[in-house]
């Protein structure tokens, strides 16, 4: 199993264990969180999380609305 990473699109390797799993995994080149979805060993989604230290509570957006 296999993912790229969003933020810096280095490959990053999991094992068989990560064929069906929803969750966090971190990408060892970056150290950036990305969030997946994997079924049978096809990756169903995958989103970058953002990290907790790098939320910035001034930037963001949305909150205006
Ligand atoms: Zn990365």
């Amino acid at each position: 199993m296999k993912v790229i990473c969003l933020s810096s699109g280095h490959k990053v390797e999991l094992g068989d264990a990560y064929d069906s799993y929803a969750g966090q995994v971190k990408c060892v080149t970056c150290g950036a969180i990305l969030e997946i979805r994997t079924e049978t060993g096809d990756l169903r989604s995958v989103a970058l999380a953002p990290a907790v230290a790098r939320v910035a509570p001034t930037a963001a957006p949305d909150a205006t609305r």
